[in-house]
């Protein structure tokens, strides 16, 4: 059984995706980063729900900027990665791996998740099954590998697969499309993929993204999860019984060149 959270979803910048979570029963409302002040703070007037909380994923710029803003204009308590240091000088409450986070009633475990970069972390919601994976596993692909080596970012997307089917996964960028492209070049007789292609296509021209996605939508058609089946491991032109880890390390790289 699943508690109740009220979400809402909108653009930042070009394509950052920003998420306020709101709990209904203390009125506590949370945004996972602050990519932009501007959208977050309409977002906020739009839904008419005060925000008590910032959850920070991780350091970059795209996910920060806002914060100052934000925080001086609702007096938002800041949580961010204590691995993130003096580059988020906002923070009032630093986090890493095993700690428990609230908004309101709804609690939070934070998984330390680097690869994207060191610092990076991915707030779970066990009872409301929402994961805010930043910048870690994203609709149809992953983060890039900044602060390897790439074997890191692949244990940290390990720890995704724990997950129920039914788990929604809210992630930092709407990359959906490009992710889509490469994903048909590497695993092309997927047929849940191309339908998620084609789904992500009409919901673009709607002016819709994807996010959430689920995680059982994400194990059926995300490459990068799905580095342990043999399909992925031909078309890095490795073996079948190869190494899960090594796949993800050959499909990373082919991305980055795609
Ligand atoms: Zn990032």
């Amino acid at each position: 059984m699943t508690v109740d959270v009220e979400v809402r979803t909108f653009l930042c910048r070009k394509d950052n995706i920003g998420v306020l979570l709101r709990d209904p029963r203390t009125g506590a409302c949370a945004t996972i980063d602050v990519p932009e002040a501007a959208p977050v703070l309409r977002a906020l007037e739009e839904t008419g729900w005060r925000l008590t909380d910032i959850l920070v994923t991780h350091r970059h710029g795209d996910h920060v900027e806002g914060i100052p803003e934000v925080k001086a204009k609702t007096g938002a308590t800041v949580t961010a990665p204590r691995k993130a240091g003096s580059a988020v000088p906002e923070v009032d409450v630093a986090v890493g791996e095993g700690d428990t986070v609230k908004v309101g009633s709804l609690a939070a475990e934070v998984w330390e998740t680097p690869g994207h970069c060191n610092d990076h972390v991915t707030y779970w919601f066990a009872e409301a099954g929402i994961v805010c994976a930043g910048d870690t596993l994203f609709t149809l692909g992953c983060g890039r590998v900044l602060e390897g080596p790439p074997a890191t970012l692949w244990r940290s997307l390990e720890r995704f697969s724990s997950l129920p089917d039914t788990v929604k996964v809210y992630s930092g960028h709407d990359y959906v499309l490009a992710n889509g492209r490469f994903a048909l070049a590497a695993d092309p007789d997927n047929a849940a993929l191309r339908a998620r292609v084609a789904e992500a296509e009409r919901a673009r021209g709607e002016g819709r993204f994807l996010i959430p996605s689920t995680m059982g939508e994400e194990r059926a058609t995300n490459p990068f999860l799905r580095s342990g089946e043999p399909v992925l491991a031909h078309s890095v032109s490795l073996s079948s019984d190869s190494n899960p880890e090594q796949v993800f390390i050959a499909l990373r790289s082919w991305k980055d060149r795609f």
